[in-house]
Order: C-alpha cells, then structure tokens, then sequence
C-alpha cells in the first residue's frame, strides 16, 4: 500500500558561505501524522523549517507539498495552500485583547489583511467565529484580558488559535514547549493532540517526553542530515542517535 504523504523534500540542501546547514534532507510527512523533528542544537532543525515555509530559500533540493512543487513559491502562497507555520509570540499584538488577537487573525484570512480601521460592527461580525477559537483553545475565561497579560503558557495557546484560524491543513509547530512549566505543557500537549484530530503536524520540539507521548514519527538530524527515523521507542535506542546527543 502505497503511503499518504502530504509533504516532502529531496535532497533539502542549504548552505550559508561555506558551511552546510541543511544536507540533502528527504523528508517525508504522512497525511494526519504528527511527526517531530529532533536532534541536538545545531543540527539544522530551525534551519530547515525556515526553507520548508520559504524564509530561507534552499541552495538545492526540492520540496512537495500535495503533489504541488511548493520550492519556489512565497511563504503567502504556501500559506494560500495550507501549509502554515505557528506564529512567533512577537507576532501577537500584546495590548489587544486575546480575542481580538484572533479576530484579527481570521482578518487575515480573509484578505483584510491589518485592517483596523473597519467599523466594529464588521468586525464584531466576525467575533462568534473568534470565540469558538479562543474556547477551542482554553482561553474562553482570558477572551478579554490583553494578551500581554496572559502566562507563557497561555500564550502560545494563543498563538495556536491565530494559526488555527487560518485553517491550515497542516501546522508547523515551532518548538511549542519551550520555556513552559509543567503545567502548561500538559495543557498544550492536550491541545496538539485535539488540534491534530484533522490536520497533519510537524513540530520541532526540544523536549523529548512530550515527543514520544505526542508523535507518530520521528526524524532525527545531526549535523544537517537525517540519522534516524521511526517511532520513539525505535530511534531512543538507536546508538547513533544517543551518540549524537551525548557528543553534542
Ligand atoms: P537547530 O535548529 O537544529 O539548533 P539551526 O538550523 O538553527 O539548528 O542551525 C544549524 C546550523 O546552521 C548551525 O550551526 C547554525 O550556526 C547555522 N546557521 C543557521 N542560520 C545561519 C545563518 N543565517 N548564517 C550562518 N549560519 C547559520
């Protein structure tokens, strides 16, 4: 039977002057997976996420996203096509309130981009929608509060309700637990978990508990090449793979 992928690359290859970030990358995401990209700092991780949404353009190599040659498209456009990346929390406007964040968020979707200066009867119009994001997301009892004011954690619950409204078919999750305690980690792992109910995911991800619990697949790269693939338990016990992360 032949696999579902939705998105893939070959021989992914970015160099920076002389030194070669990303080295001939096949990757391959199975359609409503979620699959976790590891390694030890360095290994090219961001590097890679950074060509798959087209911040960086690749110095070689190709990537396909559904049966589409995305290598040469503009990070709008793979966004257009459904393959979009989780904000940064900077990208969150601090003063607004959490539910005008996403309010804004389902602006961009439909092409008033950064429009403020509707009336707010337009868009309040669009307020039923933003709360069903925000209460999807936990934040039902924060819809107020402006986003500055919300914990870590919150936030990037936040941000994952601004990517969701876009309503991508696939996420990139942009290591989702970093700087997180204890419990907002188990609260976004739950909301991975639901969010990944209909949509595939590709998450970098530091923290390696919540890559087994969470992942269907894993790719490890070292020094900007693929090491290992499989499941948690098979890669842990890969040699090469302990190796990597005790020399690095
Ligand atoms: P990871 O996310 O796995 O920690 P990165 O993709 O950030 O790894 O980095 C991979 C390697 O590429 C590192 O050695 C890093 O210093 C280098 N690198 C990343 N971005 C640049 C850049 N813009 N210019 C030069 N070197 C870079």
């Amino acid at each position: 039977m032949s696999e579902d992928i939705i998105l893939s690359t070959s021989g992914l290859t970015k160099e920076f002057g002389g030194f070669t970030a990303v080295n001939g990358v096949d990757l391959k995401v199975r359609r409503g997976s979620i699959h976790a990209l590891i390694g030890p700092n360095g290994a090219g991780k961001t590097t890679c996420f950074n060509l798959l949404t087209k911040f960086l353009p690749p110095t070689r190599g190709a990537i396909v996203y559904n049966g589409k040659d995305i290598t040469r498209r503009r990070p709008a456009e793979i966004a257009r096509l459904g393959l979009v990346r989780s904000f940064q929390i900077s990208a969150v406007f601090p003063q607004l309130s959490v539910l005008k964040n996403v309010r804004i968020a389902l602006q961009r979707k439909r092409g008033d981009s950064f429009d403020f200066w509707r009336s707010e009867d337009v868009l309040s119009s669009l307020d039923g929608e933003a709360m069903r994001l925000v209460e999807a997301v936990g934040l039902a009892q924060f819809a107020e509060l402006p986003a500055v004011e919300l914990s870590y954690g919150r936030k990037r619950a936040l941000e994952i309700a601004t990517t969701l409204a876009l309503d991508p078919e696939m996420m990139l999750l942009d290591e989702p637990m970093a700087g997180m305690g204890r419990e907002d980690v188990e609260r976004i792992e739950a909301l991975i978990r639901k969010v990944s109910q209909n949509r595939t995911i590709l998450m970098v991800e530091h923290n390696l508990s919540v890559v087994a619990s969470l992942s269907d697949r894993i790719t490890v790269l070292a020094r900007g090449q693929i090491l290992a693939e499989g499941d948690y338990a098979t890669v842990s016990k890969d040699p090469r793979v302990i190796e990597a992360y005790i020399g690095s």
